[in-house]
């Protein structure tokens, strides 16, 4: 469900019984979870970082701070950015009050909260919520705000309601169950269920969440992040790159899995199969290279396919070499044909740049390679400025369309969704755009369709590197190339320009290089079926 700012009143009924409220200890003061002279407490934050990673909550409580990484740029964008969004939505809230009360000191904080929603002030920014549990843990939820409501609570005829900002444009369920989780322990506080817990969203929309769905879901995290917490030992390192890539911890996690050769550093051994590889005690990469496919492929989330490549990965891994696939529904000894990878005098390789929080594609990199007079020249039809987004793409569509026999060579599906939304967006005509996409060649799947790597991932960099590529730049990526967009429009010096650049051509070279070297790796099998 969701709703417009600002928030519509809501009664404060709810079908559920509130727990009494509690008696505040006047010297609880504490941080995550700390065994105090009044007790231990669980912060919301904590339980956030628990439903992505339990060992990163485990660190956070108990892990050597120095040994954190520091922020990288992109990290210090995205809470920049958050804070800039949570502000401007804050703007609807007028007047905010604020409870005063010394950092970490969760006490002092519920008791300046607790007064204010008492007076019956509209909106509170940054309340402490407490609730404690029947094994005397403290909950602490803090909802970047509390807004009143026509209701019953313990104080007259007004209640309040929880909104959570988040940058994000989902609302994610690790979102959801915060938000529950605020709902939980603020029924405490008023003595009656908020209706709803709301999420506001990046998109500018406001998101209620469904507490009788997501309640049960709570309990079972919340009860599960306290188990885990109160054990000895840290929980085992699991190097997933979508949730580790920006985890501060990374650094040590990371060095444990190299160490350990750890299975998570195999690609496609997610957390779900690792638990049936365990089960088999394949948890070793020697293990699982002798392992039989034909005994993986009926295990949930495996198949013919899977199993095989992860036998193969652990092979390439321990061989460190390149292992041909096969094409087991067909007579093909080797899934990738001649006309997948086209080669010819004139070959396109193109990479975008691109900023997703301001839905702005501002760099389309395209080198083009030209095998009969021996050169390679790039082009980069960059926007310097946002509103020059559509005189880059038109830019972009000039050169290709120069080459209407050559093949375009991109990694992954983005370059041409990104390609069919510009011209949709822009109007390009469709009988320019439809033989444009039917030339694009996605070298990201030929080379996963056809070859077993031994690499931690098939990432553009992962896949070059091993193959002998290297960028000129060791810190480039699209986040920091994200970032750098961003110094460039701040400062104007030239030299965030020139790093993307340099950064997207590389990209395309890199392209170019797997390209290359997966031709080459083909020909044998091609001449066979000749
Ligand atoms: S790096 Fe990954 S495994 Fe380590 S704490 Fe962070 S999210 Fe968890």
């Amino acid at each position: 469900m969701s709703a417009s700012f600002p928030l519509p009143h809501r009664s404060g009924a709810g079908g559920r019984d509130p727990a009494p409220i509690i008696a505040l200890p006047s010297n609880l003061v504490a941080s995550p979870i700390v065994e105090s002279s009044s007790g231990p407490c669980l912060t919301d934050r904590l339980l956030f970082n628990y439903q992505r990673c339990n060992r990163r909550a485990f660190l956070e409580l108990r892990g050597d701070r120095t040994q954190k990484d520091p922020p990288s740029d992109y990290l210090r964008k995205l809470k920049q950015d958050s804070s800039d969004h949570s502000q401007s939505i804050l703007l609807n809230y007028q007047p905010l009050h604020h409870p005063v009360y010394p950092s970490q000191d969760w006490i002092a904080g519920a008791s300046a909260t607790l007064a204010l929603m008492q007076q019956g002030v509209e909106h509170i920014n940054r309340g402490v919520l407490l609730k404690q549990n029947a094994q005397g843990l403290f909950l602490v939820s803090t909802p970047t705000l509390l807004i009143k409501q026509p209701g019953q609570s313990v104080w007259g005829d007004w209640c309040y309601v929880p909104i959570d900002i988040k940058l994000g444009k989902k609302p994610k369920l690790d979102y959801q169950i915060i938000s529950t989780f605020h709902a939980y322990v603020l029924a405490d506080a008023q003595g009656v269920w908020p209706e709803t817990s709301w999420l506001a969203l990046r998109a500018g929309k406001l998101y209620a969440v469904d507490l009788e769905r997501q309640l049960p879901r709570m309990h079972e995290i919340l009860q599960g992040c306290i188990q885990d917490l109160q054990k000895e030992y840290i929980p085992e390192v699991f190097i997933a790159h979508s949730r580790c890539d920006l985890c501060q911890w990374f650094s040590g996690c990371y060095s444990q899995a190299q160490a350990q050769q750890h299975l998570s550093l195999l690609p496609g051994v997610t957390p779900a199969r690792y638990a049936h590889l365990q089960a088999l005690k394949l948890t070793t990469v020697e293990a699982l290279s002798v392992a039989n496919p034909a005994r993986l492929a009926p295990l949930p989330g495996f198949g013919e396919q899977v199993a095989e490549k992860l036998v193969h990965q652990a092979q390439a891994v321990l061989e460190n070499r390149a292992i041909p696939r096969t094409s087991p529904h067909s007579y093909q000894p080797f899934p990738l044909l001649p006309a997948d990878l086209p080669s010819a005098d004139i070959e396109l390789y193109f990479d975008i740049e691109a900023a997703p929080d301001k839905n702005l594609v501002y760099l389309h990199g395209v080198l083009v390679v030209d095998h009969q007079a021996k050169t390679e020249t790039f082009h980069a039809l960059v926007a310097e400025e946002p509103d020059q987004e559509r005189m880059a793409w038109e830019q972009f569509l000039r050169l290709v369309l120069q080459y209407p026999e050559a093949p375009v060579y991109h990694f992954c599906p983005y370059e041409a969704q990104t390609v069919q939304r510009l011209a949709e967006e822009y109007g390009a005509p469709l009988e320019h755009i439809e033989p444009l996409l039917e030339r694009f060649v996605d070298v990201h799947k030929c080379i996963t369709d056809a070859v077993t790597l031994p690499i931690e991932s098939y990432a553009l960099k992962h896949i070059a590197r091993w193959l002998g590529f290297n960028w000129r730049d060791l810190g480039a990526n699209g986040a920091q190339s994200i970032c750098w967009y961003d110094d460039w429009m701040v400062t104007g010096d030239r030299t965030y320009l020139d790093a993307i650049l340099r950064y997207n051509e590389d990209d395309c070279r890199a392209t170019y290089w797997i390209k290359s070297w997966l031709a080459e790796f083909a020909q044998p099998f091609w001449e066979e079926g000749e």
